[in-house]
């Protein structure tokens, strides 16, 4: 199972990719994570990235496409995977498929996850992150049994930067412009499934399951 989930920031990517991937026993592969792997650890690729995501910006295609698919070649990806964040754009997209090909493989399905803006901008303005697992909670709707702890671990919770408001319009302004396209990229090869995001959660993650034949 190779799935690409796509949807704009908030859309809930991330909460359903990390139920699915255990339901699938395949690997969870965010982008976005990665960077911020990389940020943590103080490399050059998280620096470079660093730039880019404080103005809700993508990162260039040629380092995260390297990011990507080296990622992708790891042990635990051999079974499948489920890419989160990836790809964001139409050259991301055609690099991934030329990649997959020379292995004789191909991505199976692109559910498409969508909501509308004003529910994304309240969605981002309350997600709180677990610094160890990523898992994401909502002080609003989906909140953590202690403030501030994750569920899962006892991980520190923590808001992102980019989840101020001004970086979450100027994000949205960058979905639309260069994520969007690939909508039409995945319908040409009838590998889009439009998933209805607002929804409870376990709503859309049996949705998904449906989508992806499981
Ligand atoms: P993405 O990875 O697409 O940016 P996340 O999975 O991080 O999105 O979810 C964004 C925020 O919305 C988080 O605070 C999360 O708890 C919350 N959320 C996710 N799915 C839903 C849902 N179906 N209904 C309400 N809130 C949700
Ligand atoms: P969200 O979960 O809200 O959709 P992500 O964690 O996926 O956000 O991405 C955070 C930031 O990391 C993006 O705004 C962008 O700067 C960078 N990024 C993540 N994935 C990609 C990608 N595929 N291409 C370019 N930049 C990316």
């Amino acid at each position: 199972m190779r799935v690409v989930l796509l949807g704009p920031p908030g859309a809930g990517k991330g909460t359903q990719a990390k139920v699915l991937s255990d339901r699938a026993s395949v690997a969870h592969i965010a982008s976005g994570d990665l960077f911020r792997k990389h940020l943590g650890e103080g490399t050059e690729l998280g620096r470079l990235a660093k730039i880019f995501m404080d103005r809700g910006e993508l990162v260039p295609d040629d380092v995260t496409i390297h990011m990507v698919l080296e990622r992708i070649a790891e042990p635990d990806a051999k079974g499948g995977y489920i890419l989160d964040g990836f790809p964001r754009t139409v050259p991301q997209a055609e690099a991934l498929d030329e990649a997959l090909a020379t292995k004789g493989q191909a991505i199976h399905k692109a559910p498409l996850i969508a909501v509308e803006t004003d529910e994304l901008m309240r969605r981002l303005a309350g997600r709180w992150i677990c610094r160890a697992c990523q898992t994401a909670y909502h002080e609003v709707t989906n909140p953590p049994r202690q403030a501030g702890v994750c569920d899962r671990d006892g991980g520190a919770l923590y808001q992102r930067e980019d989840d101020k408001p001004e970086v979450v319009r100027a994000r949205l302004e960058t979905y639309d412009r260069q994520t969007a396209p690939l909508i039409s990229y995945y319908e040409k090869q009838r590998k889009l499934v439009r998933i209805d995001g607002q929804q409870p959660v376990e709503a859309v993650t049996a949705a998904l399951l449906r989508a992806v034949g499981r």
